[in-house]
């Protein structure tokens, strides 16, 4: 057998670190650059004082068993089943998330029921075309009165677009518990007859960046470089020869595996990609989030995980109480709320004060009664840059013209949320990089 290959990753998010870890399990080297002085990406675990937060709501997703089982091997007795709803704040009350017929019916009335029955019934009568945007997904699938109420608006002030230039992948499983035969189950036999998700999920003890902490250690600390920002890659003929780190130093890499956002790639090709392309990547646009922790003295506000709010009166789209996941993550008597705030780079509120913003925030928690004055004992804010990638009617065409570009080099590979720009999570990227490694490990490469 030949000589085993070096990779070198270029990220120390969740993909990044995927990646090391399988790289140090199959026996192969690795060197990864991570531009931030710690490792974890948009999937960290804040501290403030005793408190503790995640980078925005995080919940492991056990859908693939392979990746299921590596995860709990790797966490050992630190990850947890925890059980706790999730539920939509609308028009003052709070309805089960996901949402069922029973469920809409009780907290909203039967006449939003009866709407939302008549129009899933014509959404389905409806032969309809294939829906090219996600408004028309959402009202085929939904109806438009369920739609209107859970998902367009909230879709809106998440995406920062209108549903109609919003592409139909965004649609994801949001509503998947909501469907014709749910429905029609629930009326005839009643809720419990219909299969609803319990709002048990798999959490590490101190928050979802102790997954990263474990992936990072497992890989090896000392083959990770923090401080370490890619600001070139130099190729020949399709071949990156080296890589220049923080605008000086000059690495000679084999094998380069990238999860920096797909247009920041690009601009660091040398020589540079064919100007169309470039255009093409300053076109994929990625949305911002404000994080707002509150903390609080005293022990609950709410039994949720998250509670989604839809409205757009409020400026969040989502608060996630972190005790709720594990009681570790907050001091006992004293509980925190952490909302997200979706935004553009030039939006007002991007640019606002921290003061300016947790008043925002305070206020809107305070209408309903979520943040009594005499108990909130601090703030913090954090600018997450770059949280999502927006999937909006251009972008699918042009990150394939962008993909069928790369993939014409003969050492780049890509993975990760903004390098492939899809809406994936943690679960995904360590069955990605599984995949990437064992192509990586294949004789003869
Ligand atoms: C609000 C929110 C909620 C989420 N909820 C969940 C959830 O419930 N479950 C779940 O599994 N996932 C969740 N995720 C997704 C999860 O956090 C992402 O999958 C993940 O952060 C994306 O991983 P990544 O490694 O692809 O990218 P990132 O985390 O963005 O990592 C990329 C890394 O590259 C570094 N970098 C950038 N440029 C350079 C450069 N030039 N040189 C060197 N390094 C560079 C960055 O500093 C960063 O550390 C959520 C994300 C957000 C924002």
């Amino acid at each position: 057998m030949g000589v085993k290959t070096h990779i070198t990753i270029l990220g120390g998010g969740p993909a990044g670190l995927a990646v090391a870890y399988y790289a140090k399990k199959e026996g192969l080297s690795f060197t990864l650059h991570e531009a931030a002085s710690e490792v974890g990406g948009l999937c960290r675990t804040f501290r403030h004082g005793e408190f503790l937060y995640d980078s925005g709501a995080h919940r492991f997703h056990a859908v693939l068993p392979g990746v299921t089982r590596e995860v709990l091997n790797l966490m050992g007795g630190d990850m947890r089943k925890v059980h706790a709803p999730s539920q939509v704040y609308i028009a003052g009350k709070l309805v089960n998330f996901p949402l069922t017929p029973f469920n809409v019916a009780r907290s909203l009335g039967t006449g939003v029921l009866v709407r939302a029955v008549r129009d899933l019934v014509i959404a389905k009568l409806r032969r309809a075309r294939h829906a090219q945007d996600f408004e028309a997904t959402a009202c085929r699938r939904y109806g438009r009165t369920i739609a209107e109420l859970f998902l367009l608006g909230y879709s809106e002030k998440l995406w920062g677009l209108s549903c109609k230039l919003l592409s139909p992948a965004v649609a994801g499983r949001r509503l998947h518990g909501l469907n014709l035969r749910t429905l029609l189950t629930e009326m005839v036999f009643g809720s419990r007859w219909a299969k609803h998700l319990d709002g048990g999920f798999l959490y590490p003890r101190l928050g979802y960046g102790m997954i990263m902490q474990r992936l990072a250690e497992k890989a090896g600390l000392q083959h990770i470089h923090t401080g370490s920002t890619v600001t070139r890659l130099r190729h020949d003929h399709r071949r990156v020869v080296e890589i220049e780190i923080n605008h000086r130093q000059r690495v000679a890499v084999r094998e380069v595996a990238v999860t920096l956002p797909l247009n920041r790639l690009l601009e660091m090709l040398d020589p540079a990609p064919p100007a169309p392309l470039l255009a093409l990547g300053r076109r994929l646009r990625f949305r911002n989030m404000v994080l707002v922790a509150v903390f609080l003295n005293q022990p609950s506000v709410t039994p949720n995980a998250s509670v989604y709010f839809p409205e757009t009166r409020f400026p969040f789209t989502r608060v996630f109480v972190p005790r709720n996941r594990s009681a570790l993550m907050a001091p006992r008597g004293r509980t925190c709320l952490v909302a997200e705030l979706p935004c553009w780079t030039e939006d007002k509120l991007w640019q606002a004060s921290d003061d300016e913003i947790s008043g925002w925030v305070l206020a809107a928690l305070g209408e309903i009664g979520w943040a009594r004055p005499e108990a909130v004992i601090g703030t913090a804010v954090h600018r997450l840059s770059g949280a999502y990638p927006v999937l909006d009617a251009e972008s699918e065409r042009a990150v394939a013209r962008i993909a069928e570009y790369l993939a014409t080099f003969q050492n780049i590979r890509i993975t990760g949320r903004n390098a492939l720009f899809t809406y994936t999570h943690l679960h995904d990227q360590m069955q990605s990089a599984r995949e990437l490694v064992d192509e990586y490990s294949r004789p003869n490469r």
